[in-house]
């Protein structure tokens, strides 16, 4: 199988030259030529197996230069041991056909450690065959999950050096403790004065200037993204609808052959992009249902074919949501009308902030997706009631798919047999879940909080979370926009 550009189909890469890469020169997403089929048999086969068994399966189909020893080694390193559940990514029943895929069984309590635990293996085996001797570095902005996760995942990996630069007043106390706290030889963290997208466009601009990129390659050294657009993050989400398909079939919910509906809270558009691979592939699921928080950029667009970034942006309680541009949207796109209209849709979205898709376009992604959105107030009273009725603890994320899943069912009836991703734990954002279940404002500080959410719900609070309380802060930098290549410079060691 190879890699092409979602704006260049004449390019032409085996997997490890694609995940090695991150992005295409052309600005496009990598994306497999063909979509790998599944028959039922074979899912029915892998039921009887692990996540590790059902990792390798799903992953195969799509790292064909990658060898089975590799493989293997890559996904026992990532899934043995690191997550606190064996069965890696544990669906629960709720109540009926509602089950939730809980996906933050991992080091940092978020749903990006699946892929963030595997990539910087794929990232090694790849850069030795595309890129033999390099050390590879990784930058990341982050407005809060992603860099802890890559954090974790890139921590003491031979051969990589990673660097995280998170906005000064941009992430929750829980997150800036984890990134601040974070242990290994080759890592380093650094604030900056400024928000989010000010952290964004530094890393992009030192990536792409050839005078610094230039001076890596003096040292041995060249960057590499650890961002969902990196097709190795992608490809491991597949594997957890397969592996949520085939739990549902062994606890007897479903036969297998039927079908099947997700919910997934989106933000960048990766975790549901992953869905609807899983589904091309031959995963049975009917409809792919896309849960935003008050930032519906992504409701209107499936819904009506308009794309427009051009509105309000809200700072909400599901942060890691708060996103204007999807960037993997790219692939869909890709996928139902091809290279020349994404070129010009994307040409469109740079120059207008906005762009429609053609009818035909339009009618396909109406037939595979559902789409609805939820504000904070909507989302607190989801937790609650959630909680109250069915003594299941959900974080914020998590709280805007329940309601757009409850509105999905009122509005048409359609409640078959349902997955809910599960984003992260409610430990992570203490003080909006414990708002919810209290229903009132809390004035407690970051671990009483989480002390008292554990009281009151009955449940335990993960032990990476509750542990920070007592670790030594290893970084304090915080440095200004135009300083970011210095912090760099000296982190690598170069002068
Ligand atoms: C990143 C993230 C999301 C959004 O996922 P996308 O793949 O970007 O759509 C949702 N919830 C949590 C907790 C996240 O960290």
């Amino acid at each position: 199988m190879n890699y092409l550009s979602t704006r260049d189909t004449s390019v032409s890469l085996t997997s490890s030259q694609a995940i090695a890469k991150g992005i295409s020169s052309d600005g496009g997403l990598f994306v497999p030529d063909s979509i790998p089929a599944v028959s039922l048999e074979e899912i029915a086969a892998l039921a009887d197996e692990s996540y590790i068994g059902r990792a390798k399966n799903i992953l195969g189909r799509f790292l064909t230069d990658f060898t089975d020893e590799e493989l293997d080694s890559c996904v026992k390193g990532a899934y043995e041991t690191g997550f606190s559940s064996e069965k890696v990514a544990p669906v629960v029943n709720v109540k009926g056909n509602m089950n939730v895929l809980e996906l933050f069984k991992g080091p940092t309590c978020a749903f990006k450690d699946i892929a963030l635990q595997i990539l910087p293996r794929l990232l090694t085996v790849a850069g030795g065959k595309a890129a033999k001797g390099t050390e590879i570095v990784i930058l990341v902005a982050t407005s809060g999950d992603t860099g802890k996760a890559a954090l974790e995942g890139f921590k003491d990996v031979e051969n990589t050096k990673i660097l995280v630069f998170y906005p000064s007043d941009g992430v929750s106390p829980m997150q800036k403790l984890q990134m601040c706290t974070q242990e290994g030889k080759n890592v380093a963290v650094s604030a900056i004065s400024g928000n989010f997208d000010d952290a964004q466009s530094g890393v992009k601009k030192i990536f792409t200037d050839p005078a610094i990129i230039a001076k890596l390659k003096e040292n041995g050294m060249a960057f590499s993204s650890a961002n969902s657009i990196n097709w190795g993050r992608l490809a491991p989400q597949i594997v957890y609808y397969f592996s949520a398909y085939c739990d549902l079939v062994k606890e007897g919910r479903i036969n297998c052959g039927d079908k099947i509906n997700v919910v997934v809270p989106t933000g960048n558009f990766g975790n549901i992009l992953a869905a609807y691979y899983a589904k091309e592939m031959g995963l049975p699921v009917k409809k792919l249902i896309c849960a935003s928080n008050s930032n519906s950029v992504l409701t209107e667009f499936l819904t009506t074919g308009t794309y427009d970034r051009n509105r309000k942006f809200y700072t909400t309680i599901s942060p890691s949501m708060d996103i204007l541009i999807s960037s993997n949207l790219e692939r869909l796109l890709y996928s139902l009308a091809g290279s020349e209209k994404v070129k010009e849709w994307m040409k469109l979205l740079a120059s207008e902030g906005k762009y429609t898709v053609d009818g035909e376009t339009l009618a396909k992604i109406k037939e595979l997706f559902a789409a609805g959105c939820c504000d904070d107030d909507k989302t607190k009273a989801t937790i609650a009631k959630i909680f109250n009725e069915n003594g299941y603890l959900c974080d914020t994320h998590t709280g805007v798919a329940v309601a757009v899943y409850e509105d999905y069912v009122a509005s048409t009836g359609d409640d078959i047999p349902t997955v809910i991703a599960s984003t992260a734990s409610p430990f992570k954002f203490s003080k909006a879940v414990l708002e919810a279940v209290e229903g009132k404002a809390s004035d407690l500080n970051e671990f009483d909080m989480v002390t008292k959410l554990a009281e009151i719900t009955g449940n335990e609070c993960p032990s990476q979370l509750a542990n920070l309380r007592n670790k030594q802060i290893r970084f304090t930098g915080c440095c200004e926009k135009s300083g970011m290549d210095r912090v760099v410079f000296d982190m690598l060691g170069i002068k």
